[in-house]
Formats: structure tokens, C-alpha cells, sequence
């Protein structure tokens, strides 16, 4: 490709768009092409959001007291609890925003920097997307804690009893800001990098 030499940069400092090679004129910031190491650390964010997605499923999100006795609950059995307490509607939003959204956030991502990575021909725009999609929604994820919080209340009012957060709460909160990281630091340009390079062939 001949055109990279003219490639216009846009620098992180000051935001100037300029032709030069290595340094803004203006400012004086390194300039590159690309975020630096962005699939190689969006990589390692979203391993780290995928290894706690395990103890936050596993693990007990409420501990509920009853008369001196702790019982624990997961977000399934928490889930089942509602359904069975005539709540089905609070148990799906419950199962929605803290498993399946979490779920798909990561799935989404994997795919995005799997094609990145393998160059595999899945539809960029499409992949841009799901990208906006999943940023979006990250806005949106304190919803998850959100629900958690209901499900103690919920539980607190239906049973009379004293509810708490237990430690699935903490590694629910690790695996949304894992995942939100790991978007943030994806430059999805890299995905139009690759279409460049098949249209060239
Ligand atoms: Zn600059």
C-alpha cells in the first residue's frame, strides 16, 4: 500500500489530525496509527471478565438470617426462589440483567476479537454493531447491581428476614467493569484494518 505515507492521524493529546509520522507538531504527543497492544489487552480484560464469570454464578449473591440461621443463595436459586414466591416477572429481569446480558456482553466481544485475531470473513459492519450495542448497553450496567439490590429487598419484604449481598455480588460488579474495560480498550478500527488488507488481495 502507497497510501500509508499520507495517512492523516489524529493525535490523543490535542486532537489535530496530521499527516506526520511520529510526533503532533502542535503538542508534541507520540502519535500512532492505532491504540498500541489494544487486541492483546482486550484480550486479557475479557479473559478476566470470563474466569469471574464462574465464582459469580457459583458462588452465593444473597445471605439471607433467619432466627440465627444463614441461608445462601446463588443467582439461580435466588431466581427460583422468586419464581416460586409468585414473582416471575422480577425472577426474569433478575436472570436477564445479570446473567444473560453479562453473558452475551462477553460472547459479543469474544467473537469481535476473535474475527480480529483470526481474520475470520464475518460481516465488519455487522461487528461494528454489536460493538456500538455492547458499549451501549455498558452504560446501562450498573442495571445489574441494580437488580441484586432489588432481589435483597424483595426477599426482605416477602420473608420478613435480614438479607444480605454476599461475595457473588463482588465478582458480578468484577465481570462488568472487566468487560467494560476490555471494549474500551478494543479499537475497533483494527476490524476495518482487515477488510482493507482483503480488498487489496
Ligand atoms: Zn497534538
Amino acid at each position: 500500500m502507497s497510501s500509508n505515507n499520507t495517512e492523516l492521524r489524529l493525535c490523543s493529546g490535542c486532537r489535530l489530525t496530521t499527516a506526520a509520522p511520529s510526533h503532533c507538531p502542535r503538542c508534541g504527543t507520540v502519535l500512532h496509527k492505532r491504540q498500541p497492544r489494544s487486541l492483546e489487552t482486550s484480550m486479557a480484560l475479557l479473559l478476566t471478565a470470563f474466569i469471574f464469570l464462574f465464582p459469580a454464578n457459583a458462588l452465593p449473591i444473597t445471605q439471607t438470617i433467619n432466627q440465627g440461621v444463614n441461608t445462601y443463595d446463588t443467582i439461580y436459586s435466588g431466581t427460583l426462589s422468586l419464581i416460586d414466591a409468585g414473582m416471575p416477572g422480577i425472577a426474569t429481569i433478575v436472570f436477564v440483567a445479570s446473567v444473560l446480558v453479562p453473558i452475551s456482553k462477553i460472547v459479543g466481544l469474544a467473537v469481535i476479537l476473535g474475527t480480529i485475531k483470526l481474520r475470520l470473513p464475518l460481516s465488519r459492519r455487522q461487528l461494528t454493531t454489536a460493538f456500538h450495542v455492547i458499549e451501549f448497553i455498558g452504560r446501562w450496567s450498573m442495571l445489574d447491581l441494580f437488580v441484586i439490590s432489588i432481589m435483597v429487598s424483595v426477599i426482605n419484604m416477602g420473608q420478613l428476614l435480614y438479607a444480605l449481598p454476599a461475595p457473588a455480588a463482588t465478582y458480578f460488579a468484577l465481570v462488568i467493569l472487566f468487560t467494560q474495560m476490555a471494549a474500551q480498550r478494543l479499537d475497533t478500527r483494527l476490524l476495518w484494518d482487515l477488510e482493507k488488507e482483503q480488498d487489496d488481495h
